[in-house]
């Protein structure tokens, strides 16, 4: 067989992606499953955006467009982030892509070379090492777990700091963890960044989803520190818009510069018809955000709640994101009929075919005692799976 790039046989297989083709066959055949798995919100593109993506297709504004975005787009997220971050940016330091994730390979690819090590925080999101590995540098795993949970400090981010660090990629607030980081915190690592001369690729989608703590924008805590900062954001969470892949990111020019280039000979500019949608959704009402940040706020403390009452579950209280990490590991070694749990994947097998409950396993995550539910489901349905979920537990014998 002709081979295929060295690069493509080191990355781990999908997993959320395979589980998503999964539940589509799943619910196909008939089953009836509660997906608490996915990373998207449940609520529909609020009506004045898809609006404003009507008016487009109507206008005829269907065409090419410059590749890093419309000049409005751009000047529109300036605004936002002015208003909002209390951070100075102009539209030529900006780029929109073809949603956060086209954002952070690009930017990768910008910044890395062959070797050069990049560090992320575990547990993470499963996209970061396998685009960090695509694009040949390295993954350097820094551990945050603690007996209670994840805890980030500098000290631990400082331990593995090379001569070879050119980035760490930090998420806030974080999926899976759902960590909000204190400014004080932001600081540390941002001043870490500028002393070690390297980038921070700040993941700041769900910016909107903090219900404990303040949010605060890496760009925002000094100069020096806006200097290293690319910060990554998108319309996905935000605004219930995942399929309209919608991303952007602010940094310095150079960063964004050959962001713009790499871009334009790849997918050159997002889909036209978003951006225009994406002007909607940045300076028009954001009542609906702020209905979906208080659902997502109800749902969070009812699962916690639950979760908690659970014999052999533990699982620290989540201040953002719409996720939560619950430890498993009590049931390792315990079983049902002859399924024998060993791990957070056959964990997650299990509640699935006892419960047509889906929840992600934490390998996805590096976390592997773990397995992450998302809240992004009705009420009703997080009932019903928490209560088939403590049921199907209670049958687990050692
Ligand atoms: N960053 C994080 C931490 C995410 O969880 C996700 C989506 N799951 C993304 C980026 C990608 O978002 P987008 O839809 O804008 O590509």
């Amino acid at each position: 067989m002709t081979s295929l790039n060295n690069r493509v046989s080191l990355m781990d297989i999908n997993l959320s992606a395979e589980f998503r083709s999964q539940l589509e066959s799943l619910k196909r055949a008939g089953r009836p499953i509660i997906s608490l798995n996915v990373g998207e919100p449940d609520f529909n593109t609020p009506e004045h955006i898809c609006q404003a993506a009507i008016e487009a297709i109507e206008q005829g504004f269907t065409k090419y467009t410059p590749v890093e975005g419309i000049y409005e787009l751009r000047e529109a997220i300036c605004t936002k982030f002015r208003e909002e971050n209390n951070v100075e940016y102009t539209p030529a330091d900006i780029i929109v892509s073809t949603g956060a994730k086209q954002v952070l390979a690009n930017a990768l690819y910008a910044i890395c070379n062959e070797g050069d090590e990049v560090l992320i925080p575990t547990p993470c999101w499963g996209s970061y090492p396998e685009m960090v590995k695509l694009i040949g540098a390295t993954p350097v795993f820094v551990n945050t777990e603690e007996p209670g949970g994840a805890v980030l400090t500098a000290d631990k981010i400082k331990q593995h700091i090379t001569d070879k660090t050119k980035a760490i990629i930090l998420n806030n607030p974080h999926n899976p963890t759902g960590a909000v980081y204190d400014r004080e915190l932001l600081r540390e690592i941002g001043n870490l960044a500028h002393e070690g001369n390297f980038y921070v690729i700040s993941d700041e989608v769900y910016e909107y989803l903090a219900y404990e703590g303040e949010f605060f924008s890496m760009a925002s805590i000094s100069s020096d520190i806006k200097a290293k900062t690319i910060t990554v954001n998108g319309l996905s969470k935000a605004f219930a818009m995942t399929g309209w892949r919608v991303g952007y990111a602010a940094g310095p020019k150079q960063v964004i510069d050959a962001m713009r280039l790499i871009q334009s000979y790849t997918t050159s500019n997002m889909n036209s018809i978003s951006q225009k949608a994406a002007v909607a959704a940045l300076s028009g009402s954001k009542e609906s955000v702020d209905h979906m940040v208080r659902e997502f706020d109800r749902r969070r403390r009812f699962i916690v709640q639950r979760l908690q009452q659970m014999q052999g579950i533990s699982c620290l209280t989540p201040r953002g994101a719409f996720y939560i990490m619950v430890n498993v590991a009590a049931f390792f070694g315990k079983s049902y009929k002859d399924c024998m749990i060993r791990n957070s994947m056959d964990f997650s097998m299990y509640i699935l075919n006892e419960t047509n409950v889906l929840m992600s396993p934490g390998v996805i995550f590096m976390a592997p005692d773990y397995v992450r539910i998302s809240y992004s489901n009705s009420l009703e349905n997080l009932e019903i799976a928490m209560d088939r979920m403590e049921k199907a537990l209670r049958l687990l014998t050692d």
